[in-house]
This record gives structure tokens, sequence and C-alpha cells, in this order.
């Protein structure tokens, strides 16, 4: 049994730190609402942490490429990066959300993010395998469900429901 906010937790500042340590002019606000009444699950804890470290690390990508063309666009801006995930338990149902206020998805791209090495990404920065593990791991593996909504330019929400008992 784990607990998923910590798991979240852990993940999320995994990704960011790995980011920094790569890059050390990047930052993002990293916010979480957490439902503390969601006790322990019985998830795989390496596969979902898997599927956190995917969504985390495009989040942060995707808010980092937003404040590159920003910048590109005329210098000083006021944009905040921000990634935030939250957790619910609803009717022996678990909800996760990751959000980012980050560059967006276009809708010919959303077609195809869940697709096996589809990428946007510059050679050697994205293999394109992320979202379909973390697609694999969360409907295969455990019997739930991954979705994406987005608007371009604004921002993308990764919605992961989980049956639990
Ligand atoms: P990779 O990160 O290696 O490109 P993924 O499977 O993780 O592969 O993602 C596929 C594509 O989906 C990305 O290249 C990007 O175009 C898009 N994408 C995924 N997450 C986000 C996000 N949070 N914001 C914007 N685009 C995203
Ligand atoms: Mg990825």
């Amino acid at each position: 049994p784990v607990d998923i906010n910590v798991l979240a937790d852990e993940y999320m500042r995994l990704a960011y730190h790995g980011l920094r340590a790569k890059d050390k002019e990047f930052n993002a606000a990293l916010t979480t609402d957490f439902d503390g009444t969601i006790g322990k699950v019985k998830v795989l804890p390496q596969d979902l942490g898997r599927v956190f470290l995917n969504l985390f690390t495009n989040a942060f990508y995707a808010v980092a490429e937003k404040k590159r063309k920003l910048a590109a666009n005329g210098g000083e801006t006021d944009y905040r990066p921000e990634v935030k995930i939250s957790t619910k338990k609803f009717d022996n149902t678990l909800y996760i959300r990751v959000t980012d206020n980050g560059t967006g998805i276009p809708e010919h791209v959303k077609a195809k993010i869940f697709q096996p090495f589809f990428t946007t990404k510059p050679t050697g920065q994205g293999t394109g395998l992320g979202l379909s593990m973390s697609y694999d791991i969360v409907t295969n593996a455990h019997g739930g469900t991954l979705d994406v909504e987005s608007v371009p330019g604004e921002s993308t929400v990764f919605k992961i429901s989980l049956p639990v008992t």
C-alpha cells in the first residue's frame, strides 16, 4: 500500500531538482493540493512513480519552453511558471491532476501525444515514450484512465483516475 500524496510530492521534487541541476536559471512555483483522507492505496509505486516523473518532466519542460519563447519575443515578462499536483478520492476512485501554465498543446499535436515515439522536442531531448508508457501503466496495469485538456499557449492538465478499494 502506497501513500499517493507522498509519492506524488517526492517525484515532483525529483523532477524539479533534476532539471535545476542542469539549468540553474530554471525555476517554477510548485503547488500541491492533497486530499488528506486518501490513506494508503494498492498501486505499484515504481510504475506510478514513473508516470509522475513523466508528467512532471513534461510540465517543467513546457513552462521552461514558454519562458524561452516569451523571452525571445521581447525580453522582460511577468510570466511565473507554475506546476500543480492535486489528488482527490471520491467513491472508490482516485483523481490525480498535474497542471502547468506552460506552452499548452495544439489540437493537431494532442491527437498524437500518446503514440509511442511521438515527440515535438529536439533530438536528444525527448524519446516520445513518456506518455505512451504512462498511458499503458495507468490503463492496462491499473485499470484507470489518463486524459489531457489543454489551452494552447496557456495551460495543460493531465488527469488520472484510478480505481481503489
Ligand atoms: P517526450 O517528452 O519525450 O517528447 P512524451 O510522450 O512525454 O515524450 O510527450 C509527447 C509530446 O507531448 C511532447 O513532445 C509534447 O509535444 C507533448 N506534451 C506532453 N506533455 C506536455 C505538456 N505538459 N505541455 C505541452 N506539451 C506536452
Ligand atoms: Mg516526456
